[in-house]
């Protein structure tokens, strides 16, 4: 007999993190649909990867207008796959959708006008099949739209019931401030803040961890393995399947170089006196910092997501082992 899905027990594991200062707990490892989750993509597997991390107790998966390819397949195959197995579940899922990247042909398809934001979610909505979704963000800055516009279109959006809450991504610390500070002005709180994160990517240390905690914004980070280098992927050469080796991949061949290959593999020896894949020890990594409240992974397949979830047993460093750490991400060290 196939295994009950949805999983009783999903519950029973997972970290649920307060976001911010919100009402609102994410799981500590989300799911998002920016890769293999296209039309190019198998649906079967694409399938079978959300109904993994649901059982797992993932509960909110990240979309954007853009992901596919092509542009919109994702939020597409995502409403197929609500439709067959979620259906039942949706007050039990936190789904969030983005605009502010190139979508549709002239003037009015891209950056942070109120005339895109609101027309591109509607059309997520349309793909997805939902009423509403529970977070929409603005996918970057605008520097030629006026913010005040910008989040005023957030707002609208939250009091049309289109979204339950609304968030920004790739924001920098200072203009983090101002948005959340007009969001406020217009009654809507910033939940969240989308930044990349991770071992190999820091810059928010440098200030907007600490301005988020600060203003009781939650964080999200994105593409915490880097794409996939900081896993096993590339450790014996670049796999036909890979990310690396697609050519609609945001991973170019010439990023996984040997240097990268050997600092990985240092990684690894530190993660496996961890008792964990460098995979599992790169999210943990992620989520060691208090600002962090999920982290989302990207998966090609099933296991991925289980060997992310496996994160989650171990989440502590010691000073050594982040000394340890950095050293390797420094080139700093005596071997
Ligand atoms: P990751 O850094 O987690 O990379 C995911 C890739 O790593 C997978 O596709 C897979 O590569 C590989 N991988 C994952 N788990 C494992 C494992 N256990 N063992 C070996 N390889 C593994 O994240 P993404 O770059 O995919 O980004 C995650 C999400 O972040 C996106 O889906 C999106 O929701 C969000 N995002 C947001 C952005 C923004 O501007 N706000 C921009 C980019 C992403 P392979 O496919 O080769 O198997």
């Amino acid at each position: 007999m196939p295994p009950r899905f949805p999983n009783p027990a999903r519950y029973d594991t997972m970290t649920y993190r307060r976001c911010g200062a919100s009402g609102v707990l994410l799981p500590a490892i989300s799911l998002g649909l920016w890769h293999n989750f296209g039309a190019v993509d198998p649906f079967a597997t694409a399938r079978a990867t959300v109904r993994r991390a649901f059982d797992l107790g993932i509960t909110h998966f990240d979309l954007g207008n853009n992901y596919g390819p092509p542009p919109g397949s994702a939020e597409t195959t995502f409403g197929r796959i609500l439709r067959r197995d979620l259906a039942r579940h949706r007050d039990e899922l936190i789904v969030s959708t983005k605009a502010g990247w190139d979508m549709w042909p002239g003037p009015y398809g891209n950056w942070g006008s109120r005339k895109y934001l609101l027309a591109s979610l509607d059309q997520s909505l349309r793909r997805m099949g939902l009423e509403y979704v529970d977070i929409f963000y603005h996918h970057r800055p605008d520097p030629d739209t006026p913010l005040m516009e910008s989040m005023g279109a957030l707002a609208d959006v939250v009091r049309a019931g289109k979204a339950l809450y609304v968030g920004i991504s790739a924001y920098p610390p200072d203009l983090t401030r101002r948005a959340a500070t007009i969001l406020a002005s217009l009654g809507t709180r910033c939940l969240i803040h989308q930044p990349k994160y991770s071992m190999l990517v820091r810059e928010p240390e440098e200030g907007l961890l600490d301005t988020l905690q600060e203003l009781g914004i939650g964080c999200i980070g994105f593409s915490p393995l880097a794409q996939g280098l900081l896993t096993d992927r590339y450790f014996k050469g670049i796999p036909k399947d890979s990310r690396a080796a697609k050519p609609h991949g945001y991973l170019k061949r010439d990023e996984v170089t040997d240097a990268v290959r050997k600092k990985m593999l240092r990684l690894n020896e530190i993660a496996r006196a961890r008792r964990q894949s460098l995979a599992q020890m790169a999210l943990a990594w992620t989520l060691r910092h208090p600002s962090v409240t999920s982290t989302i992974i990207g998966a090609s397949r099933p296991a991925h997501v289980a060997d992310a979830v496996g994160a989650l047993s171990n989440t502590t460093f010691s000073p050594d082992e982040l000394a340890a750490i950095d050293r390797v991400l420094e080139g700093n060290e005596a071997r």
